[in-house]
């Protein structure tokens, strides 16, 4: 039986996406291969977690008694058991969210699953590490996702989107890194720009500024 190493199992608000506001189980994988600079989940990262199976994981969602289902890490990609217990939520009936970073082939997700793709800009050191042909493979039901640390950030989201036809293809999610850049910048920038891409502020972390897990 498929196991996973598991960070954190919790229930809260989806706070970054078009889901974002809605009552959500969270199942945060550990480990991740990558080193963004802007990594606001370093416990996730360098934690081994515990070892726990697909069957006890689908029963605590099935405990939790919550449509919307998130699989986060870390990276959940790393870790090769994630695909089967994405497709074990969808048949289940659960609404599911996948939260990458797009260094791993999304080529074996379950196509009912939400990719929600964290693309890396330069700012965050990591941006050779997108698995490009991932931008070939979203569809309407999914999200690509940049987080912005500056105007350079911004330039190469546009150019991401514009190099790979992303607009109207499928969501197109803008935000910023907290304290590094005003939202109201990238607000004014994308209206200059006519993006058609939607802006958006990590709603938890405006409900809850001082807690940093499970939430
Ligand atoms: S991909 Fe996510 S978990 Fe991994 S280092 Fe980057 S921000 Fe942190």
């Amino acid at each position: 039986m498929e196991r996973l190493r598991v960070n954190e199992l919790f229930v809260s608000i989806q706070g970054e996406s078009s889901f974002a506001g809605l009552a959500c189980a969270f199942i945060r994988l550990a480990g991740c291969p990558l080193d963004c600079r802007w990594c606001d989940t370093a416990y996730a990262r360098q934690d081994p977690g515990r070892d726990l199976g697909l069957d006890a994981l689908l029963a605590w969602v099935e405990a939790q008694g919550v449509d919307l289902v998130e699989v986060t890490g870390g990276e959940p990609l790393a870790q090769a058991g994630t695909p089967a217990l994405l497709a074990a939520l969808c048949d289940r009936g659960r609404t599911v969210l996948l939260e990458t970073s797009g260094a791993f082939d999304i080529g074996a997700v379950d196509t009912r699953v939400h990719v929600i793709m964290d693309v890396k800009c330069p700012s965050s050191g990591m941006q050779e590490r997108l698995h490009r042909p991932n931008l070939a493979l979203v569809t309407a039901k999914d999200e690509v996702k940049f987080v912005l640390a500056d105007r350079a950030d911004y330039e190469y989201a546009r150019a991401v989107i514009a190099g790979h036809g992303l607009e109207g293809r499928c969501g197109l999610l803008l935000s910023t890194v907290a304290g590094r850049l005003a939202p109201a910048a990238v607000v004014e920038w994308m209206l200059a720009d006519r993006l058609r891409a939607r802006f958006q502020l990590q709603m938890h972390k405006c409900i809850w500024p001082d807690r940093d897990r499970g939430v």
